[in-house]
C-alpha cells in the first residue's frame, strides 16, 4: 500500500528515506539503544517478525561495529511469515515464530549456541476493535517469548513490541518469570497516539529446571498435551469439592 502524505510529512519516515533504512522503526531501535546499550558483547542476535527488515539492518550495522577484529564475524537471523529481501550478514527463515521447527532451525544456524538477544516487533494485521488487537499482540508478544525461552541464553536480553493495554499488567507478571529486569520503553519516533511501547528483558534466568516448550492452548487444540507438562512447567493447584449435595 501506498504511504499517505501524512506518513510523508513524519520526520522519521524522511529520515529512514534519507539514511537507507527499510521502515522508520530503525528508530526505535537505535534509541531503545541510546537507553539500554543492548549491543554490548551481543556475538548472536535474533530478529523474530523482522520483514521488511529495519531491525535487521539495524543489529548488522551495530554488531559489526562492536566487532574486535580478533572475534569471529557476528550471527544474526531473521524469521517473519513473510520473505524479505536479501540483506548481508542476515540469514532469512521465512517462518512462524509459534513453531517449534523455527526454534530448531536457528539453534542450527548457531551451531548449538544460544542467542545473547532477541529482538520482536512483531505485529498481527490490526483489525481496528481495540480489544481484540491488545488480545491478539499478547498472544504474540507470549509467542516470541516462548521461543526466546528455546534460543536465548541465561544472561541475554530480549526486546519486544506491547501494546499498554487494561491486561499489561499481566504481561509483565508472565515477563518477570523469566527476567528480574523488566523495563516498557517508549522511542520517541514511536508515535504519541500508539498503545505501542517496546518492553527490555534483561539477564534472562528461566526458573529451575524450566524446559522450554511451545505448547500454546489457543494455537494447539491438543489440550491433553498441557498436562504432560512436567516439574516447574506445570502448576497443580489443590481441587476440593464443597458442599453438602444430599
Ligand atoms: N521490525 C520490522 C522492521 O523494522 O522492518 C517491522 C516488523 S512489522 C511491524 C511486523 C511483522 O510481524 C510483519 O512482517 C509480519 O509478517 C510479522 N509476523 C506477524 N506474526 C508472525 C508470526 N507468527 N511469525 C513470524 N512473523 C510474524
Amino acid at each position: 500500500m501506498g504511504k499517505s502524505s501524512k506518513d510523508k510529512r513524519d520526520i522519521y519516515y524522511r529520515l529512514a528515506k534519507e539514511q537507507g533504512w527499510r521502515a522508520r522503526s530503525a528508530f526505535k531501535l537505535l534509541q531503545i539503544d541510546e537507553e539500554f546499550n543492548i549491543f554490548e558483547g551481543v556475538q548472536r542476535a535474533v530478529d523474530l517478525c523482522a520483514a521488511p527488515g529495519s531491525w535487521s539492518q539495524v543489529l548488522t550495522k551495530k554488531l559489526s561495529e562492536n566487532n574486535s577484529k580478533d572475534s569471529p564475524l557476528p550471527k544474526i537471523v531473521a524469521v517473519d511469515l513473510q520473505a524479505m529481501a536479501p540483506l548481508e550478514g542476515v540469514i532469512q527463515i521465512q517462518g512462524d515464530i509459534t513453531k517449534l521447527s523455527t526454534a530448531e532451525q536457528i539453534i542450527s544456524y548457531f551451531e548449538g549456541e544460544l542467542a545473547d538477544l532477541v529482538v520482536c516487533d512483531g505485529a498481527p494485521d490490526v483489525t481496528g476493535l481495540h480489544d481484540m488487537d491488545e488480545y491478539i499482540q499478547a498472544q504474540l508478544l507470549l509467542s516470541a517469548l516462548n521461543i526466546t525461552t528455546h534460543i536465548l541464553h541465561p544472561g541475554g536480553t530480549f526486546i519486544a513490541k506491547i501494546f499498554r493495554g487494561k491486561d499489561v499488567t499481566l504481561l509483565y507478571s508472565q515477563l518477570k518469570i523469566f527476567f528480574p529486569t523488566v523495563t516498557c520503553s517508549k522511542p520517541r519516533s514511536s508515535r504519541n497516539s500508539s498503545i505501542e511501547a517496546f518492553i527490555v528483558c534483561q539477564n534472562y534466568t528461566p526458573p529451575k529446571d524450566y524446559v522450554p516448550t511451545m505448547i500454546n492452548p489457543l494455537l494447539d487444540l491438543s489440550y491433553g498435551k498441557q498436562n504432560e507438562l512436567l516439574g516447574p512447567n506445570r502448576v497443580i493447584v489443590p481441587f476440593i469439592a464443597c458442599g453438602d449435595l444430599r
